[in-house]
């Protein structure tokens, strides 16, 4: 049963230990499913699984230049961009429905990563200026939220105030809906141990 009260954020579902990678395997991270996941609800979203990829599917990287990146499978070379980009017009719909409170991308995919993913140009090649496709989508759908990806996630400074982000956003939000608590916005954050 869903707890009303818990913060809900959007997260690469492979982060949970979901086998959704290319190769069928996941990349669980034990924090955030097990000590986050305590204070939080999470809406898994594969985006490579959702747009129709399958599991296994060929390995996938980003071409082009940071501002214009293209979704390529790495042997057959086919364009996935628009595919992916269709998907991900409908996907960050549904998402506004679910009220989310953050998202937690996987760090240096060329579908989830939010920053820094490799991107591979005429010459072959990578510089690490890359945003995955889906992250890109979901960034400019929703400017204000709070975003992280796992490896900085390891950072405790940037942990820290990624929570301080997502549980000031939910009492925001809580304290609009509350008609009695007019002019008077109290946060509180509960002391999560790492
Ligand atoms: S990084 Fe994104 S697309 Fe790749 S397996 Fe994880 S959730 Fe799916």
């Amino acid at each position: 049963m869903i707890d009303p009260e818990k913060i809900k954020l959007g997260i690469s579902a492979c982060l949970l230990g979901e086998n959704v990678r290319y190769d069928g395997g996941h990349k669980l991270d034990k924090f955030i499913k097990e000590t986050l996941g305590q204070y939080v609800e999470y809406v898994a979203v594969c985006p490579e699984v959702e747009c129709g990829l399958g599991i296994p599917r060929e390995s996938m990287h980003l071409e082009g230049e940071p501002d214009d990146p293209r979704l390529v499978t790495t042997r057959s070379k086919i364009d996935l961009t628009r595919r992916m980009a269709n998907w991900a017009q409908k996907r960050v719909k549904e998402l506004e429905k679910e009220d989310l409170c953050g998202f937690i991308f996987k760090s240096d995919s060329p579908s989830s990563g939010m920053e820094r993913v490799k991107i591979y140009n005429e010459n072959k090649i990578p510089v690490k200026k890359g945003v995955g496709i889906f992250a890109g989508i979901f960034m400019e759908y929703f400017p204000v939220l709070p975003v992280e990806d796992e490896g900085r996630l390891h950072d405790p400074v940037l942990r820290e105030n990624f929570i301080e982000r997502i549980f000031a956003l939910k009492r925001w939000r809580e304290s609009l809906k509350n008609t009695r608590a007019e002019g008077a916005f109290c946060i509180f954050i509960p002391r999560i141990n790492y």
